[in-house]
Parts: C-alpha cells; structure tokens; sequence
C-alpha cells in the first residue's frame, strides 16, 4: 500500500492495537539460533515471523513525508521539490537502515538503532509534516540562501581552525628547534 492512500480512523486505531500486541508478543518470544537461515524475508521462528508482521503493519500506518506547502512542488518549483521528494525517499523504510525512516530513527531516543528495534516509537503524522515542511524550505530562494550562509560560516571555521594548528605546530617547532 502507497503512503498516500489514507486510511480511516478506525482502521488506524485497528492497527495500531495490532500494532502493540505484535510488539508485546516479540518480546516474549526467543530469537532462534543465529546459524539456522532466518531473515526478515524469510522467517522461520516465530520470533522473526512476527516481525514480518510487525514491518508490514507499521508500513501499512506510516506517517505521510509531504509538508504542508507540498502543492507548491506541482508548479515548477524545481529546487523545492527535489528537496521534497529526496526527503520523502529518505523516509522510506530501506533494509539499508534497518527499516526505518530516516525522521523515526533522528527521533529516536538513541542514535543506536538495531535491526527491527521494537522500542523505536512510531512517529505522529504531525512530527513528520513539520520535518518535511521544513526541508522542502530549503529548497525555496530563502532555504537556499540559508544553506549557503551556514556553508560560508562553516568554511571560514574551518580555515580558522586549519591556520590555528599551523600556528601551534610553528609555535612547537620553535620550541623545539
Ligand atoms: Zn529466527
């Protein structure tokens, strides 16, 4: 199911109960021994089948990554919506993190995250409409101008930095010579 279709309000406190009894049950399940062949895609024990599960049930409640300036994407504006969009494919859930969004693991209350963490806490539709409102500001002349600042500052630090550790180690080569 695509992020966009919208389910109904009962459907979503449906799966949201689902949704806890899996997480419940998880924990109360053993991992199987770590030599025998069971992944995500293919689960064996009930440990893992019920992780399946678990992903299929939190893809299918998974917030909505658009801001709440999105229309203005469909007129043309090509910086913004590249931002939009690359925020959006960030938010997808990839085997390459784990299986979670880029937003739901920053808010995450440890920047740990393991596999198929049952403790990392669903984000609200109102957490990620804030974050994608503002990445897609970046993409305006404002946002923009913004990022560029923040580059210039960033730059002139590091030629401070990089001059101050030339003059320390002058400073120790006369010293020492
Ligand atoms: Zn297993």
């Amino acid at each position: 199911m695509r992020n966009d279709q919208v389910l109904n309000l009962l459907d979503l406190s449906k799966l949201k109960d689902l949704e806890k009894m899996l997480m419940r049950d998880i924990d109360e399940t053993h991992m199987c021994e770590p030599e025998e062949e069971c992944t995500i895609d293919t689960p064996k024990c009930p440990q893992m089948q019920l992780k399946a599960a678990l992903l299929k049930v939190r893809g299918l409640i998974n917030p909505v990554h658009k801001g709440i300036n999105y229309h203005r994407t469909e007129g043309g504006n090509v910086s913004e919506r590249v931002f939009a969009e690359e925020w959006e494919r960030e938010n997808e859930r990839t085997s390459m993190r784990f299986d979670h969004g880029i937003l739901e693991i920053l808010l995450a209350p440890s920047n740990r995250v393991r596999p198929f963490d049952t403790k990392i806490e669903r984000i609200s539709q109102r957490d990620a409409s804030v974050a994608a409102t503002v990445v897609q500001w970046l993409g305006t002349s404002c946002g923009l101008g913004f990022l560029e600042e923040c580059e210039r500052l960033c730059e002139k630090e590091r030629k401070l930095a990089l001059e101050n550790s030339e003059v320390v180690k002058s400073n120790r080569r006369i010293k020492n010579g």
